[in-house]
């Protein structure tokens, strides 16, 4: 059976993006290397920098290996990390520092709220000893999208290294990151930029890259080594994954021809908003809303007095035509719809729809 994903990445993507998934490309060919190359210039571009002051990296693997890459490779020994969670994907980078044993310090925010720059502010100038801060900037676990300007400019003020887990809103939210000073911003192929899951990618800042020489814990996530063999020619490391590249290369022509991120985002808010509304005629609110609702993915609360679980709705939806996403917010009872990837007004008018009927035939 086939469903459109309104599942924040991955995605829906295009059946052109697709069809380039059909050749075997070679690694070491000079047109594969050039591919590489031709990536990561357009993604400094998307990014509002250019070389050398930043440079990008592609990583094998999921989002998480980004993350993982970045803060393993360039949290030094010495270092403190300041990570401000308000979701699973700000606790998991809690995680990723556990695990290799990296000295950090958490501010923990309710899961509705954005972290404040103040607070961040505040803790930075109590232990001055915090060489770094991480934050995630569209939480998709709720929806909400933090405010990483503000943040921006307390850590930049402070003089410390400011690392962003971008994944869900680069390419579907315009980031400055030059003029934000964010040293390091993740993402990863199959979210805004409409590609395929198999890689991620860091947009360093070439300086903070440098100097993360030698510090990384693990060999095949290492930024800078990754850096070092890409930056010659585009040859990637290890194997690569040459049909998710080819993808992501086409995913990023038709990223163009839309109009670039501003259209891409405004398509994405569109989108969102009339998903909010019509949710709303059901009796059916956001769990965020207001100011810091995201232009990705919406936490809903079930409609009162509702008797379905989940899979129920979830089967229902499927059967015709779309597949939705469980709630992961830990203190409220709450579904969610992603409404980014190939999702036009048309399937948010349709999603509506079938809710309405789900729900009148459950009453
Ligand atoms: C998707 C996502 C990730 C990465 O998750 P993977 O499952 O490893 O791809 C990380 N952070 C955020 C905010 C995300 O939305």
């Amino acid at each position: 059976m086939k469903y459109k994903l309104l599942t924040p990445g991955p995605l829906t993507t295009t059946e052109t993006v697709k069809e380039q998934m059909l050749f075997d490309h070679c690694t070491w060919d000079d047109d594969y290397k050039k591919i590489t190359l031709e990536i990561r210039d357009k993604l400094l571009g998307l990014a509002h920098v250019s070389e050398p002051e930043y440079t990008v990296v592609l990583m094998q693997g999921s989002g998480t290996f980004g993350v993982e890459s970045v803060i393993t490779s360039v949290v030094g020994d010495e270092d403190i990390l300041l990570i401000a969670a308000n979701g699973a994907y700000g606790e998991r980078m809690v995680d990723i520092a556990e695990h290799a044993g990296i000295s950090y310090v958490l501010y923990k925010e309710d899961y509705d709220k954005v972290p404040s720059a103040e607070k961040i502010g505040e803790m930075l100038r109590e232990n001055p000893k915090i060489t770094h801060v991480a934050m995630v900037h569209s939480e998709t676990t709720s929806g909400i999208l933090n405010d990483i300007e503000s943040v921006a400019n307390v850590v930049k003020g402070e003089g410390r290294t400011f690392i962003v887990d971008a994944m869900s809103s680069f390419g579907g939210v315009d980031i400055e990151v030059g003029k934000l000073g964010i040293d390091f911003i993740v993402s990863s192929a199959n979210k805004c930029i409409q590609g395929v899951p198999g890689f991620s990618f860091i947009i360093c800042n070439s300086q903070k890259l440098k100097e993360s020489k030698g510090k990384a814990r693990s060999l095949s996530l290492d930024l800078y080594d990754q850096w070092l063999t890409m930056q010659k020619d585009g040859k990637w490391r290890f194997t690569s994954p040459t049909h998710v590249v080819l993808a992501f290369a086409q995913a990023l022509k038709e990223l163009e021809q839309e109009g670039g991120i501003p259209a891409r985002a405004k398509r994405y808010e569109e989108n969102n908003k009339l998903l909010i509304e019509k949710m709303g005629e059901l009796g059916i609110r956001p769990y965020i809303g207001g100011e810091f609702q995201g232009p990705i993915i919406t936490t809903f609360y079930y409609p009162e007095h509702h008797a379905f679980s989940f899979p129920e709705m979830y089967e229902y939806i499927k059967e015709r035509g779309y597949a939705i996403y469980p709630g992961k917010v830990t203190d409220a009872d709450t579904f969610r719809v992603g409404n980014i990837g190939e999702i036009y007004k048309e399937d948010i008018e349709k999603l509506y729809e079938i809710i309405k009927t789900f729900l009148e035939e459950r009453r």
